[in-house]
């Protein structure tokens, strides 16, 4: 039987991004020097496939610090901690490693100078996600305002309106996050930002291959994880730049192939946090359905690399 024709258009650049291979190399070197077990405070990246191979190898995840025993090694997520974790897990001698993304560290740096040099801080996030957690616990508790839409912006109480100063959460939606700003800018002039957002490299080129990809395809598919907030942010985006019917899958076997039934194109992606060996994956189970014809669509090329800490690369 031949099989219907299909072009895939395969989005560059996808997948993982510098802060998640960092943090994923610290677990792996931190079970090399100290052994098995290594404790990681939270999922060290947000997807299910790289957080259960880590577990093979002998990684515990766990939610809070105080669920860790003081004799072994914990790794801090990607995301990034509030001031009390590593303060407390300083206060029981453990030995930690923070793998937060040195991206996510830069707000956390900024947040701070603002709030020492009097500006109180808005932050522009989601409510709960660790990453924005993170952030706001770098200052104490009620310091930092959060809006998460345009709708707060007019609710928000602030101090004084001409000490402000905004930071935001690395993982937004550029356009949305854009009129968010605009918002605090036209209720408060005199806020202090930074130069655009915070918003990552990796976050941003991902964005930007959904937004040329989307138009041409009748079905879009983003690798990645429900949990993920990059992840989401792409099929947000595919939805908004005319893929109507985009998808969040966490592998092949999630594909819901009676609702691409007719389909002559479909785009592939996959959030920062997501493996390619899930994209092939994806990529191999329309080949099996499909004559398919693939199309690299890239709107740009990154070769960034983040260091590990030095407490790892020293000799055991
Ligand atoms: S998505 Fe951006 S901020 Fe998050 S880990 Fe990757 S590079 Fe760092």
């Amino acid at each position: 039987m031949t099989k219907p024709a299909l072009t895939l258009y395969l989005a560059a650049p996808r997948g993982f991004c510098a802060g998640v291979d960092r943090a994923i190399k610290i677990v792996e070197m931190a079970i090399a020097k100290w052994g098995a077990p290594v404790y990681v405070r939270h999922e060290i990246v947000h997807n299910k496939y790289v957080v259960d191979a880590l577990r093979d190898k002998g990684a515990v995840f766990v939610e809070e610090l105080a669920e860790c025993p003081d004799d072994r090694p914990v790794i801090f997520s990607a995301h990034g901690v509030p001031k009390s974790v590593p303060r407390a897990a300083a206060a029981r001698n453990m030995v930690f490693v923070d793998a937060t993304c040195p991206l996510v560290s830069k707000v956390h740096i900024e947040a701070q100078r603002h709030s020492e040099n009097g500006l109180q801080m808005i932050m522009i996030g989601h409510a709960g996600h660790p990453e924005t957690v993170g952030t706001m616990g770098q200052l104490p508790e009620g310091e930092v305002l959060l809006v998460e839409t345009v709708d707060d912006v007019a609710n928000v109480q602030v101090r004084d309106a001409h000490k402000l100063a905004f930071v935001t959460q690395t993982t937004l939606s550029v356009d949305d996050t854009a009129d968010i700003v605009a918002a605090l800018q036209a209720r408060f002039p005199a806020i202090v930002g930074p130069h655009k957002e915070d918003i990552c490299y990796a976050t941003t080129n991902r964005q930007e291959a959904v937004k040329a990809m989307a138009p041409q395809c009748d079905a879009m598919l983003v690798v990645g994880a429900p949990n993920s907030s990059n992840s989401q942010r792409l099929v947000e985006v595919g939805r908004k730049a005319g893929c109507d019917y985009a998808q969040l899958v966490m592998r092949a076997a999630n594909i819901d192939w009676r609702a691409l039934d007719g389909i002559r194109s479909v785009g592939v992606t996959a959030g920062a946090s997501a493996p390619e060996l899930l994209v092939n994956e994806v990529i191999d189970a329309f080949k099996e359905r499909y004559d398919v014809r693939v199309e690299h669509v890239e709107t740009a090329t990154e070769n960034v690399e983040f260091k590990v800490p030095r407490v790892l690369r020293e000799p055991a």
